[in-house]
């Protein structure tokens, strides 16, 4: 075991879904593909003489956030000014939330799967999640110039902070996984890393195992995925080992990811804390948040991933395995059920979303949230899982079947009749077909005879291809075996 432990705090800033800003009426847009400055207000310019009005949806979406997380929710809520100069903040301060956030003291179960060693549950606490305000975009073109675009400036942010409970790279990654999926059932957050929409930044130290303290820790920022997220921790946990098994230190420092040359990049060094001068923004009201509010969001909270898991396993007999994989995405838990409404039995459905499907989408690159643009409904996928449970298709036939309607949408009876894919059960032409194969491989069959059992497979396969893929592999199984039996 090494004599190190990473010690990981992560701090989440989720874009809400909201139709406007935090603090006007100006509306939140599409900040990547949106034409710059055109989702602009006086408010979200911060010019001299507007006031800020709170976005009553923004604190709702909070609140189900918190509530979601096992927060405690205190009955007073905050806004405070956090004041610092760029020119991506056009007020020169950002309202935030200090002392008194929306939500405390709560925590997340994660399930870990290591890349070696067993899958393991743990408990995750969440110090805070508090609303602020996002900031404009920079982009640097070079020649010391920059451009800047206020479309996101004002859109609502949750900010989600954990304790430093997280002990490597594995557990980060399940972290953001299980909180991405909670904020994209809860409809509040859309989850593209890639947009930036959703950005989740580790804090890293590590630990000897004679320490009694934590070390200096540095802070990972702009990773445009979850797999970037893994990635980097992993590197800079190795990077801080090394620097003090060498005798050297880590300083403060805010990272950036390079992805190409996979290696931490040092964007500036933090010699002392950052001096915010947080004050209550007197342009806004305390907001109190009265139990009843409270429970009002509670009874609205949507089934999460883990209440969902527990109905599919004790509701449908899936394996905790398969209902883990099922509701990982929102959008194929919401296709899975829709398949079920559609008349496919439970379990077959779930083996074909979670074979087939996930095979094929796979080989297409798709992601998993493309099930929602697929030219497949949900009802002509359940009339594929019947023609396979019937016997119509087989395994082979039936995923050549799936990938045809992937790509053009026709029902699967169709694609079977036009292509003559019907699964052929009928002994009399399953016979012949192991006839010729037995006399064209002779030799073969000497062998299998005299004890090479192996055999059987190749001789299995010449039949299969005999058959055009089509023929019934468990009547050719019994078949075959009973012809050469009497050959013995
Ligand atoms: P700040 O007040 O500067 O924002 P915090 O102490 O509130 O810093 O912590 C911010 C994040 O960093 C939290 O997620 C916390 O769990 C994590 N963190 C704090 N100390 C460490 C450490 N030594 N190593 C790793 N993470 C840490
Ligand atoms: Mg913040």
């Amino acid at each position: 075991m090494s004599d190190w432990k990473p010690i990981i705090g992560l701090e989440i800033h989720a874009e809400l879904l909201t139709q406007s800003k935090m603090f006007s009426a100006c509306p939140v847009v599409d900040s990547v593909e949106a034409a710059p400055n055109t989702a602009v207000d006086p408010v979200s310019l911060g010019l001299p003489g507007t006031l800020p009005v709170i976005n009553q949806q923004a604190i709702e979406f909070g609140l189900m956030v918190g509530l979601a997380l096992h927060c405690d929710i205190p009955p007073v809520n905050q806004f405070a000014r956090k004041n610092y100069f760029y020119p991506d903040l056009p007020k020169g301060y950002q309202i935030s939330q200090y002392e008194r956030p929306l939500a405390v003291n709560g925590w997340l179960d994660i399930e870990v799967t290591p890349e070696n060693g067993d899958a393991y549950t743990k408990r995750i606490r969440i110090r805070r999640a508090h609303l602020e305000e996002d900031t404009g975009k920079l982009t640097h073109i070079g020649g010391g110039s920059s451009l800047v675009d206020y479309n996101r400036a004002g859109v609502p942010l949750l900010e989600i902070v954990t304790e430093p409970d997280i002990n490597s790279a594995a557990e980060a990654e399940a972290f953001a996984r299980t909180l991405r999926a909670i904020l994209v059932y809860l409809g509040v957050n859309n989850g593209d890393m890639s947009k930036g929409v959703l950005r989740v930044e580790p804090n890293i130290s590590v630990m000897h195992k004679d320490d009694t303290e934590f070390r200096t820790r540095t802070e990972i920022k702009n990773l445009n995925s979850i797999r970037n997220l893994y990635r980097a921790t992993l590197v800079e946990i190795d990077r801080q080992i090394k620097l003090w098994t060498s005798g050297d230190s880590v300083k403060q420092a805010t990272l950036g990811w390079d992805e190409a040359r996979q290696r931490v990049v040092i964007q500036r060094y933090k010699e002392r804390a950052d001096e915010y001068r947080y004050f209550p923004e007197p342009d806004l009201p305390i907001v109190e948040i009265s139990r009843e509010w409270v429970e009002a969001v509670r009874a609205r909270l949507p089934e999460l991933p883990d209440a969902k898991r527990q109905r599919f396993i004790e509701t449908f007999g899936l394996s905790d395995y398969d209902a883990r994989q099922l509701v990982a995405e929102q959008a194929i838990a919401h296709y899975y059920e829709a398949v079920l409404a559609a008349g496919a039995n439970p379990k077959s459905a779930a083996n074909w979303i979670l074979g087939g499907l996930f095979t094929l989408m796979n080989e297409q690159g798709a992601e998993r949230e493309a099930i929602e643009h697929t030219h497949i409904s949900a009802a002509q996928f359940a009339e594929l899982v019947k023609l396979v449970d019937a016997g119509t298709l087989n395994k082979g036939t039936a995923q050549t079947v799936l990938a045809e309607m992937w790509a053009t949408g026709s029902d699967p009876a169709q694609i079977v009749a036009a292509k003559g894919l019907a699964q052929v059960s009928d002994e009399s032409a399953i016979r012949e077909a192991i006839t010729t194969v037995l006399a064209d491989n002779a030799r073969m069959v000497q062998d299998y005879l005299s004890g090479k059992d192996k055999l059987f497979g190749a001789l299995m396969g010449q039949v299969m291809k005999a058959m055009g893929g089509k023929a019934n592999a468990q009547v050719v199984t019994e078949l075959l075996r009973q012809q050469l039996d009497a050959r013995r």
